[in-house]
């Protein structure tokens, strides 16, 4: 192998965006590379497609967003050194049950069209091994591509998870819970290529799940990690004691506490310079997520809030979070930030909540957040 070569989705992107998209693309690319230690002689891109060259290995870039598939490739400075590079694969093609050949050109000024390229190399193939072709089901399948006067040979195309590269649309505050919902709506968010900024609200001395889920979403960001704030919840213990003083306020416990987390998170947002706050919210997931609880706990916060996961079914998130590792740290963490009412309130209603909010507030006599960041 000489290469990799890596696809990457430039479709539907355009004029500016997509510049940025590419320079950072290879900038994690080369980030990657560093973290895992593979070494490579040079990193280019040409004709939408990034070309790793001479890695010590190959490289798992389905850790890096945005990359749609990639292939080990070789690379020749004609069609006649393919064919010479084909006649000289015993190994694959001598006890292979079919092959097909699959070209493309990225430059059409090449006199062969790709049907032309592939039966020229079909033949090579076929004379030197009787190895039948098959083009539905082969089991041996050559992709070939002309990239501005090279071509590019290779036997697999490992897919990754396309999506945009982290650090290319910008800066997001996760609130992340530890369980199963917030790191998928965490990693949603960064495969469309938010950097993150992770706020978890702790009571109890840090497990190291949320460490765990850290790691798990950096493995997919290197060279720009998600940064973890923990903010203890003993800090505003007397906000929680205020709340429970009244069964009345004590059912709109989540409700307020949620309201108290975004309020902080938007706070924290406006320091970090990010334009908008993420969540696990699926819609009524559990009795406590309906659209009025969410709609009193979102009220007055003057940056957006973005819930990937409000549409979607719990198997569907188990299914993302086993796939990126988060699935495991996420059930074994059990703590819930609040000490929550036997019968908390499932349609949350507007007036109450300010009524509640405003009450507690009062005799807390300061706004919870500023035990976290300081009165300014
Ligand atoms: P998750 O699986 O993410 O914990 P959930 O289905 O358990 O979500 P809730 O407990 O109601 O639902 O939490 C809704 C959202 O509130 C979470 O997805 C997360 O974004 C945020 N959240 C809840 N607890 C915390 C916490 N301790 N720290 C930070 N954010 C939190
Ligand atoms: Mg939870």
């Amino acid at each position: 192998m000489d290469l990799i070569l890596v696809r990457y989705g430039e479709i539907a992107l355009k004029g500016a965006n997509r510049a940025k998209f590419e320079r950072t693309l290879e900038e994690n690319i080369r980030a990657y590379l560093k973290r895992e230690g593979i070494s490579f002689s040079g990193v280019s891109r040409k004709r939408s497609r990034i070309f790793i060259f001479n890695p010590s290995s190959v490289p798992d870039l389905s850790e890096v967003l945005g990359v749609v598939s990639y292939s080990p490739a070789w690379e020749f400075a004609s069609l006649e050194e393919v064919k010479d590079f084909l006649r000289s694969q015993e190994e694959v093609f001598k006890n292979a049950s079919s092959f097909r050949i699959t070209a493309s050109r990225a430059d059409k000024n090449y006199p062969l069209t790709s049907p032309e390229i592939e039966r020229e190399l079909g033949a090579v193939v076929h004379g030197t091994f009787s190895t039948p072709v098959d083009l539905k089901n082969p089991q041996v399948n050559v992709g070939v591509e002309y990239i501005d006067e090279f071509f590019y040979l290779y036997f697999e195309k490992i897919p990754g998870w396309g999506g945009l590269p982290v650090g290319s649309s910008g800066k997001l505050v996760v609130l992340l819970s530890g369980g199963i919902d917030s790191p998928v709506a965490a990693f949603l968010m960064m495969k469309r290529g938010a950097e993150l900024i992770l706020l978890h609200f702790r009571r109890e001395p840090l497990t190291d799940r949320i460490g765990e889920i850290h790691a798990a979403l950096s493995r997919f960001s290197a060279g720009r990690e998600p940064q973890l704030v923990i903010m203890e919840l003993g800090r505003v213990k007397k906000f929680y004691d205020i709340i429970r003083r009244r069964d009345e306020t004590h059912r709109y416990m989540c409700v307020l506490c949620k309201h108290m987390m975004l309020r902080t998170a938007e706070k924290l947002a406006f320091k970090k310079g990010a334009l908008g706050i993420v969540t696990g919210d699926s819609l009524a997931q559990v009795a406590s997520q309906t659209l009025e609880n969410l709609a009193a706990q979102r009220y007055g916060l003057k940056l957006p809030v973005y819930s990937p996961l409000i549409g979607l079914d719990k198997t569907e998130i188990v299914n993302i979070a086993k796939k990126i590792g988060t699935y495991t740290p996420s059930i074994e963490h059990r703590e819930k930030p609040c000490p929550i009412h036997s019968h908390p309130v499932t349609k949350a209603r507007m007036d109450k909540f300010f009524q509640f909010w405003d009450e507690v507030t009062e005799k807390l006599g300061y706004l919870p957040w500023e035990k976290f960041f300081g009165k300014k």
